[in-house]
């Protein structure tokens, strides 16, 4: 069998995957098949999943059922007792398994093509002088949880976890910063905006772990917003993060659905690319997620950017823009989602380091469109602050949060100011008949801003 060798190898892994999935509820081998082929990243051979469901029947750690679909007989599987102690005694096994791993690809990473088709007759050996056990400057410690080597500090907290507490201890973090303002209160259905980036991945993997807790769905969200391979790579991001966790995702393709791209648009308006692409994005998202029937619409706005939003309004003396930033948008007379912000009390490095210790495939581009502003500037600084006083950007944006911004919102924030737009009905600022997506739509189309506009 082609890829033979491969699959021996793997097939531990997969039997533990297969257990997995069982324990969630999957039943067919069908689901277990593509699942499966979605972790690895490549389709896994019809056969192979059946010899495996075989074999692991034959151990007691699942049961088959027989049954009928459409008239055709279908075979459904479940974990058994023995399996789910199965599945659970090998955590540290995987633990381990997963070190072996980094540590094989830290190796074969920097060789590239370099593989049986070369040195084939040539036998040789490597071994590397002088190597020696040292621990790494500057080394985190030990876990705060456990006590084994730690493998990321977190310096405003004071602490340091290891590979398998950190990624726990970011999500209940998340989790006690949503609690705390309430983001998911009486939500049934989550739509998550997955930009493809380490924060908005690494948000939809938390909450898909947050999923038995707070009982809602999920469904992803992605906007390709026709940029180039900037947005393909973003987009296939988004779509590997869907299919590993098996949740719902939808990627909605801005042309197809409005007529016009970001660079169309960008072109077509005169002001920064990232306002107007920011503009076209919040858009779509709320109604991508009413379409999808959510209730509520998370995105992965981090303390790095709330932080650089708040010294930029106070800077600019920007007080109804103030009033507007806050981690909960309750749905209103016009919105019919209401918007969370799960991530805007965790630093952006934090998320980082999540996405880098679970592994979770992210694009890395920086967005081409980007223009040069004082913005990367203002987020340096408050960086070198942090770095001096552990935890500043957290007190800044939770004082924020919690005292200034409700006192804004007092005297800027009235639901009588909003008014609606006269092409498509959502909400315009003070004074507005047309909302500023309209006005960007009507410009990238080349139609003018009259009523009949919109088709
Ligand atoms: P940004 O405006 O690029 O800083 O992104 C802020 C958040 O908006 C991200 O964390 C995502 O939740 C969401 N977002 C940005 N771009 C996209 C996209 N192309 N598709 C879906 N969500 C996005
Ligand atoms: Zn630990
Ligand atoms: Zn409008």
């Amino acid at each position: 069998m082609r890829g033979g060798r491969r699959y021996r190898l793997l097939r531990g892994i997969v039997s533990l995957l297969v257990l997995r999935y069982l324990a969630e509820g999957e039943e067919c081998g069908y689901g277990l098949r593509r699942r499966i082929s979605g972790v690895l990243g490549e389709a896994l051979p019809p056969g192979y999943i059946y010899v495996i469901l075989k074999s692991l029947r034959g151990r007691g750690l699942l049961d088959a059922r027989e049954g009928s679909r459409n008239g055709r007989r279908v075979v459904y599987y479940r974990i058994t007792d023995s399996g789910m102690d199965f599945l659970l005694r090998h955590r540290g096994a995987v633990e381990a398994g997963r070190r072996a791993i980094e540590e094989l690809t830290r190796f074969l990473e920097g060789r590239g093509g370099e593989s049986a088709r070369g040195d084939r007759g040539r036998r040789q050996t490597y071994w590397r002088r002088g190597a020696r056990c040292a621990v790494p400057a500057g080394s985190p410690g030990r876990c705060a949880i456990c006590g084994r080597p730690a493998a990321v500090r977190v310096p405003y907290a004071n602490a340091s976890f290891c590979e398998e507490h950190y990624p726990q201890w970011l999500e209940r973090r998340i989790r006690r910063v949503a609690d705390r303002y309430g983001m998911f209160d009486g939500v049934r259905r989550v739509a998550v905006a997955v930009s493809g980036g380490k924060d908005s991945v690494s948000l939809l993997h938390a909450l898909a772990g947050l999923r038995g807790d707070y009982g809602f769905e999920i469904v992803g969200i992605h906007l390709d917003l026709g940029i180039g391979e900037y947005s393909r790579a973003s987009a296939e991001a988004a779509r590997r993060n869907f299919e590993m966790l098996g949740v719902e995702g939808r990627i909605v393709d801005l042309r197809a659905r409005y007529g016009f791209s970001v660079p169309e648009a960008v072109r077509a308006v005169r002001r920064p690319a990232c306002s107007t692409c920011g503009v076209v994005k919040r858009y779509a998202l709320e109604e991508a997620a009413e379409d999808a029937g959510a209730d509520a619409l998370a995105t992965g706005h981090n303390l790095d950017d709330a932080a650089q939003f708040v010294m930029m309004g106070y800077q600019s003396g920007d007080l109804e823009g103030l009033a507007r930033l806050r981690p909960v948008i309750p749905a209103g007379r016009h919105y019919g989602v209401r918007s969370v912000k799960p991530l805007f009390l965790i630093y952006e490095r934090d998320l980082a380091e999540y996405a880098r210790i679970r592994g979770l495939p992210v694009a890395g581009a920086e967005c081409p469109l980007r223009d040069r502003t004082s913005q990367g500037f203002i987020r340096r600084k408050l960086l070198e602050i942090e770095e001096g006083m552990p935890g500043f950007m957290l007190r800044l944006v939770q004082e924020f949060a919690d005292g200034v911004q409700p006192a804004l919102a007092e005297r800027y924030l009235r639901e009588e100011d909003v008014g609606t737009c006269r092409i498509c009905g959502r909400p315009t600022s003070k004074g507005r008949e047309i909302c500023s997506f309209c006005a960007i739509r009507a410009r990238a189309l080349g139609t003018g801003v009259a009523p009949g506009a919109t088709g």
